[in-house]
């Protein structure tokens, strides 16, 4: 029938209000109620996520709560037990960020030879597309998602291009933006530093035992030798004899070689010789 669709439309747009009026009307007297008040009439306003229905926020001076899992521009960490950065500089989140984003250079020593820490690190924020993909690549746990959204600057440039200053946060502001995953995160680091421990000790205990093992052999090899004084006597005897004897051999036969070659020598000089004198007696001869 005509105007069915019409008639639906507003049939939805008035189940929306009578649902803004039975949530006002549960949250009497406070809509407030569970909100964090900021000072200066500025409040953050918890709306439960099932909640139906229309609620105006009066921005800027009221706020939503954020859900844990948003994200808006990545922010480095700094381990405030360790009292260091945890990036390390390995350069997979700048590999991956699909629009190229980051900028890297890693940090050297005295001697220019490269270390694991950052000496620079940027962000362009105007170009940063929120995917989170540097945060979910890194192996170190050193980039995570900040919830601040409220960046707006009259130049993009070089405002929107943030530093490793304004972009490194200490641990505790990211576990009170994600307690949810920090919490699991550290039950995991936990875990694997557990293992890591107890990996490095069964290592050392087999290193030890290894040693002592060696220790143990030698010991009783200095004790029993495996022959006797009057055994490598013998050995030493026979082993000079050999010597002798090849010496011999090799003496002998050199001789022989060296005779038979001068011998030859001398015929071949004897054979020249005498053909010599033949051609020059035939030469007397004739003359
Ligand atoms: S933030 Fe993570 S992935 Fe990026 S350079 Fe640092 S350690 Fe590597
Ligand atoms: S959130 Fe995505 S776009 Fe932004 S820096 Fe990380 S990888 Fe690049």
């Amino acid at each position: 029938m005509f105007g069915t669709g019409l008639l639906k439309g507003l049939g939805v747009t008035l189940k929306h209000a009578l649902e803004t009026f039975e949530d006002d009307r549960e949250s009497v007297p406070d809509r407030y109620k569970g909100s964090l008040d900021l000072g200066n009439n500025r409040k953050v306003i918890q709306q439960p996520i099932d909640q139906e229905g229309l609620l105006t926020i009066q921005y800027p001076e009221e706020k939503r709560l954020l859900p844990e899992r948003f994200r808006y521009i990545p922010m480095l960490i700094w381990d405030s037990e360790k009292q260091e950065d945890r990036c390390t500089a390995c350069g997979i989140c700048a590999k991956v960020c699909p629009p190229q984003c980051i900028w890297i250079v890693r940090d050297s020593d005295e001697n220019g030879k490269p270390v694991t820490r950052c000496s620079e690190f940027y962000i362009d924020a105007a170009v940063c597309m929120s995917c989170s993909f540097c945060v979910e690549f890194c192996p170190f746990d050193a980039i995570k998602m900040n919830h601040d959204y409220e960046l707006a600057v009259y130049d993009r440039y070089p405002q929107l291009v943030y530093d490793m200053e304004e972009l490194t946060v200490p641990l505790e502001y990211y576990a009170a933006l994600w307690p949810t995953q920090y919490e699991e995160e550290q039950a995991r680091r936990k875990e694997e530093e557990e293992q890591k421990r107890k990996q490095e000790e069964e290592k050392a205990a087999r290193a030890a035992a290894k040693q002592a093992a060696a220790a143990q052999k030698a010991e009783a090899g200095a004790g029993a030798p495996k022959r006797s004084a009057a055994e490598l006597q013998a050995l030493a005897k026979e082993r000079a004899a050999q010597r002798q004897a090849q010496t011999q051999t090799a003496d002998g036969g050199g001789d022989d070689d060296a005779a038979a070659a001068k011998r030859a020598r001398m015929e071949e000089l004897k054979r020249r010789a005498q053909e010599r004198a033949r051609q020059r007696k035939s030469g007397n001869g004739s003359s």
